[in-house]
């Protein structure tokens, strides 16, 4: 089917939420795509952080196979060994309480935010809330809209659920302010993502950690984003001076199929009950056996050590091309903010025509987020490309 077609087709049949490039991706391997016409592209976007083992992961798809061969789907009334599993390495693996999953982001944080909403419940609060920054995304199911402030602004799409509130961005002295006696939690991203690669400060991120503890609030660390590796550490809160209360998952939990976690501490383990919560597809034996495999790939101190130091070169190297003001982030989950007066969408749109895949999440950044296993020589070629287009950008 040609281009033309196919846009046709998708512009009568499918809701027009997206605004999509005109290309149409027929094959992937590692961090590299093919389009329907042979070409090949570098993908530094990799799926917004989905395909984080790289396309089509020789391991991922030889787990996919073999579970989808075997046993696919039995429902949440039966036990199955991936499920399990997977759970099992989750809580060990970050904050060892117990897991329920899911089949996105946003279901795992309505799980998150259940969990803190019936915690509250239980110290006796009427009216939880759950405190969010200004510009944090979280979903777009209407628990996580409503935590999501620049979203939910939208009348169109409202009302949305009560209890929710938000507070200017890294903003330590109104976060404190804004947490009480009725809040539930308060459920932020280490570094937003969506909004355009903004890492918190240490001591905001310590100012929430100390506000929950006073008064018997959770703090809810959506890793969506930020997890499974790609800020050079398992979990991006390792390497913060905080412990959250529960941390959702998803993204690159699944290496490309689609599953999410919301993991509690010890002692959260047991707040939801039998009754409370469910989700006929999550924890899936294909998706789980999908994640078991990710996680043998990106749990590696090896792997986990490169993305430090690759992200840490990136950033040198962008840092030395006239137009590119900073580079925000950690790992390879890089912002890189434009001088101003440069058009990012425009960059980012020529990019894609000499075939490097990025991100422009707001106007002014490159977001950047490779496939965790991309090759040296592809950062070179990527960053190259990147010096490229600004200076045929600045050339007019
Ligand atoms: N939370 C964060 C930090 C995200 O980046 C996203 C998606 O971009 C979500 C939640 C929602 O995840 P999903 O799109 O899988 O529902």
């Amino acid at each position: 089917m040609k281009l033309e077609e196919l846009q046709a087709l998708e512009h009568r049949y499918l809701m027009q939420t997206y605004r999509r490039a005109p290309v149409e991706f027929v094959r992937g391997e590692g961090a590299l795509l093919w389009d329907s016409e042979g070409k090949e592209y570098l993908d530094f976007l990799a799926g917004i952080s989905v395909c984080s083992v790289g396309h089509c992961h020789p391991a991922v798809v030889e787990a996919v196979r073999e579970q989808a061969g075997k046993l696919m789907h039995v429902s949440n009334l039966f036990y199955t060994e991936p499920m399990v599993r997977l759970a099992e390495r989750l809580s060990k693996s970050s904050l060892g309480g117990r897991v329920f999953l899911t089949n996105s982001g946003t279901e795992a944080n309505e799980c998150a935010i259940k969990v803190a909403r019936k915690h509250a419940h239980g110290r006796g609060v009427e009216a939880p809330e759950i405190v969010s920054f200004e510009r944090d995304f979280h979903g777009r199911t209407y628990g996580a809209l409503s935590a999501t402030p620049k979203l939910a602004e939208n009348p169109a799409l409202g009302p949305m659920l009560p209890g929710f509130r938000s507070v200017p961005f890294d903003d330590a002295g109104a976060l404190r302010g804004a947490v009480g006696e009725n809040t539930a939690a308060v459920m932020i991203e280490a570094i937003q993502g969506e909004s355009g690669v903004y890492p918190l400060s240490d001591e905001t991120l310590l100012a929430a950690r100390q506000a929950c503890d006073e008064v018997g609030a959770l703090l809810i660390l959506d890793e969506i984003q930020t997890g499974m590796g790609r800020t050079g550490s398992l979990w991006a809160y390792e390497q913060t001076p905080v412990r959250p209360d529960v941390l959702t998952s998803a993204k690159a939990l699944g290496g490309g199929l689609p599953v999410g976690a919301c993991v509690t501490s010890e002692r959260l383990g047991e707040v939801l009950e039998a009754g409370d919560h469910g989700s006929t597809f999550a924890g899936g034996a294909v998706v789980s056996a999908a994640a078991l495999a990710v996680l043998d790939v990106i749990d590696e101190p090896t792997l986990l050590r490169r993305v430090r130091e690759l992200g840490a070169g990136m950033r040198e190297s962008l840092l030395t091309f006239d137009g590119v003001e900073q580079v925000r982030g950690r790992g390879l989950m890089l912002g890189v903010g434009l001088a101003s007066g440069i058009d990012a969408a425009a960059v980012g749109a020529e990019l894609v025509e000499r075939r490097l895949i990025v991100n422009v999440p707001e106007p002014g950044t490159l977001r950047l987020l490779p496939p965790l296993t991309v090759d040296s020589a592809q950062v070179e070629r990527a960053v190259a490309l990147i010096g490229d287009s600004l200076l045929s950008y600045a050339a007019g």
